[in-house]
């Protein structure tokens, strides 16, 4: 017969520590969130066997009192937490009082803490406590976890090799390193330093310390206040990246969090700079008003949900892709050609044209920025000589006293986009002689569907005929002799974007204007030239095509002399 029996508490708490410790980068993180909630300035990790054979974690912070050392290895004994409401507001990093717990029942612990006054020691094995008595202990507390799954074999066959293990433990580490600049982290790895900050509260010291002096020198700052968001941190100029998202941390009001839009963002921003495969670089701060964001309450305490995702996406694009500007058009400060930008510029403008803007509102992504080329004087205009073209597809020219070489291509890009922008609603359409059927896979079909607003406002007039075929009646006129094709272009920059929003017509119009552009290659008349080069010269973000590719190479005569070293 069957009976229903009550598990014993030491299987329940064998099966709640998996919740808590998988691996020994788990086991290091509570350790080390425990040491910073504790108030320490200085962290000490050290692992062997890829933490699975040894971890220690040594803290100068606030240490425990005799008569609390053996509550803290008891489920559910927090000294952090006395409403749900506190969660976030609280500030502290751990608050379910179950790590140490959960650590002690998988592995054999011993804890010595000092708070103060007389120091103690406490040993754990497999959940039993075995001792606890007076020892002498520095101030701060000590956690020593050793043979970590050794009564949970089944637990223990899905760990990976030392190696493995031992670099998550390093991400580990890094990343609470790097969220904590005002903390001294050391970490030991097999007896070998690893590496130390200094605690000095400067991120860039903490990226210098853990990753060395190459890295960092290829390290940008950034710094953005964005309504009520605001970002800072270091990003990595486009030439550094990684085949990977590693090197990307993000922090939320200093916690280390996971959500899918910072990183969506961030890459936004390198978008045209990096290649195919390329991962940009970034440790992002931001910190925003605590009720703004949702923290999962799962023991990785990692996932967070925005209440406004697209504020984020925003406020770290506008950040990233500002510095990314400035960092690779120096010129653009230059006198007097940025005077002259600037009289080209309404009341508020572009934030690319701002050195680190110190309150930057967020703007409607469709304002209408772009300017009323009439209402301009020909005072206005820079002076322009054009000394030809170079392959067909380069203009060389001299514009208010600068040399410039322009891809032509690139700078028409430009050009045509910021025109359809200016149309605002909706660009030229042109009906097909004969509608053309195409099939589309479920995914694409519900990418039209959802968007089907902004493929009327790019100019295409399309119905669904069948389960999976639709009909294009109408295309926008750029698009005249490829229109299955760039619809699919549109669509495919789409697919990458976790919602819709106005920037799929940007993204639209962006594909448009590519279509719509002079090709390098094209031989152009002088008239021609002289069309582009002027409309160009005057129009917003000229410095960049709208996938973020430069779009001129300027050097001026200093430079020029100093090349030829007169
Ligand atoms: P939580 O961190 O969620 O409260 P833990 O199981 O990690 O739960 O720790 C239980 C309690 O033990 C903490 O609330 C804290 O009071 C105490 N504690 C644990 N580690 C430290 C430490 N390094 N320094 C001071 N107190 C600690
Ligand atoms: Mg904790």
């Amino acid at each position: 017969m069957n009976k229903i029996k009550l598990l014993d508490k030491d299987l329940i708490d064998k099966i709640a520590a998996g919740e808590v410790v998988e691996r020994p980068t788990s086991v290091v993180k509570e350790l080390l969130e425990n040491g910073i909630d504790a108030g320490s300035t200085r962290l000490e990790i050290e692992i062997r066997g890829g933490g699975i054979d040894y971890i220690r974690v040594s803290d100068n912070g606030i240490g425990i009192a005799e008569e609390d050392l053996l509550l803290a290895f008891a489920r559910h004994a927090t000294s952090k937490l006395e409403s749900e409401s506190d969660l976030w507001l609280l500030g502290s990093m751990g608050f379910r009082g179950e790590a140490l717990s959960s650590i002690a029942a998988v592995s054999r612990v011993e804890m010595y803490s000092n708070p103060g006054g007389e120091g103690h020691c406490i040993r754990v094995d497999g959940g039993e406590v075995i001792s606890c008595q007076a020892a002498p202990a520095p101030p701060g507390t000590s956690v020593t976890v050793t043979d970590l799954f050794y009564n949970t074999p089944a637990r223990r066959k899905f760990l990976k090799s030392t190696v493995t293990e031992g670099n998550q433990v390093y991400d580990t580490v890094v990343r609470l390193a790097l969220s904590h600049p005002e903390i001294s982290f050391s970490f030991r790895n097999e007896h070998r330093q690893v590496f130390m900050t200094s605690g000095n509260g400067e991120l860039r010291e903490v990226a210098l310390a853990i990753f060395g002096k190459d890295f960092s020198r290829r390290l940008l700052d950034i710094e953005l206040q964005y309504g009520d968001i605001t970002v800072t941190g270091l990003i990595g100029k486009p030439e550094l990246t990684r085949k990977n998202r590693r090197g990307q941390i993000f922090m939320v009001n200093r916690r280390v969090v996971k959500n899918p839009v910072l990183s969506v963002s961030l890459e936004e921003a390198y978008r045209g700079l990096l290649l195919g495969r390329e991962r940009p670089v970034g440790m992002i701060f931001l910190t925003m008003p605590p009720d703004r964001v949702d923290v999962n309450v799962h023991p990785q305490k990692t996932e967070v949900r925005f209440h406004d995702e697209k504020a984020v996406f925003m406020a770290i694009k506008t950040a990233v892709r500002e510095k990314l500007f400035q960092a690779t058009n120096p010129d653009l400060t230059r006198e007097p050609f940025r005077t002259r930008v600037e009289s080209f510029q309404e009341p508020s403008p572009s934030p690319a044209y701002i050195p680190q803007p110190v309150n930057y509102r967020p703007q409607p992504v469709l304002k209408e920025e772009t300017l009323d080329f009439m209402a301009m004087s020909e005072d206005d205009i820079p002076p322009i000589n054009i000394y030809g073209q170079w392959k067909d597809s380069y203009l060389i020219c001299e514009i208010d006293g600068l040399l410039n070489i322009i891809d032509q291509h690139a700078a028409h890009e430009r050009l045509v986009f910021n025109q359809l922008k200016a149309q605002s609603v909706k660009t030229v359409s042109q009906e097909l002689t004969v509608p053309v059927a195409i099939e589309l896979p479920p995914d694409l079909l519900l990418l039209v569907e959802s968007r089907q607003e902004f493929l009327k406002n790019l100019g295409y007039v399309m119905d669904r005929i069948g389960e999976k075929t639709m009909v294009i009646r109408s295309i926008p006129a750029l698009a005249a002799g490829g229109e299955v094709e760039t619809l699919m272009e549109i669509l495919d920059t789409w697919q990458s974007r976790p919602f819709a929003g106005e920037l799929d017509l940007d993204d639209g119009l962006k594909v448009l204007a590519c279509k719509g552009a002079v090709k390098a290659g094209q031989r152009l008349e002088s008239r021609e030239m002289m069309h582009l080069i002027r409309e160009w010269a005057r129009t917003e973000n000229r410095n960049f095509c709208p996938h973020g590719r430069p779009t001129c190479y300027t050097i001026d005569k200093a430079e020029m002399d100093r090349l030829m070293k007169r």
